[in-house]
């Protein structure tokens, strides 16, 4: 670590600790050529990050907000609260632990239909449709057609709620 007083390349610790609750480590240096001592402090960078939005505008992340996304699609299906909050802690994990400091909207809408995959595949296909903007009736099919060759084997049970519950809102 360069000194901040003379810019000498070489720094020794000469005390090391843990701070703040514990997340931290406060470390003092001592510059080896002009003596000076400073504090540095590390930790973990674990924060989400900002969302590139599809006309490059950038957003900080929103848990409401994916939540509610989640939730809209999932009207109605026999989903626990608590499967959604597992998926919802997922996908935080999944940013934050990306090391990342931004990300497209799009890698997030990924990470959703991911989880909506494997929770119920009516919700699946609904996020889906919204946010791959599925233009019409066939390419619906077509991905209603490809989860029904590759059925998740706990949701069988619901395949055959899939066709009566889109159609009618497929303008
Ligand atoms: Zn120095």
């Amino acid at each position: 670590m360069r000194c901040p007083f003379c810019g000498a390349q070489d720094t020794k610790v000469v005390d090391s600790r843990l701070s703040g609750e514990g997340d931290q480590v406060r470390r003092r240096r001592k510059c080896t050529v002009c003596k000076e001592r400073f504090t540095t402090y590390e930790s973990a960078e674990l924060n989400l990050p900002r969302i590139v939005k599809r006309d490059g505008s950038r957003v900080p992340f929103d848990g409401r907000k994916l939540r509610s996304g989640m939730m809209r699609a999932l009207e109605k299906r026999p989903v626990s609260t608590e499967q959604i909050d597992t998926a919802m802690a997922r996908i935080q994990r999944r940013l934050m632990s990306s090391g990342e400091r931004e990300i497209p909207s799009l890698g997030v809408g990924e990470m959703v239909m991911d989880e909506l995959r494997q929770l119920d595949q009516v919700a699946y296909v609904r996020f889906a449709s919204v946010y791959r903007h599925f233009e019409d009736v066939a390419a619906f099919r077509e991905e209603i057609e490809r989860l029904e060759r590759h059925p998740n084997p706990d949701l069988k049970n619901h395949q055959l709620d899939l066709l009566e519950d889109l159609e009618p809102k497929t303008r």
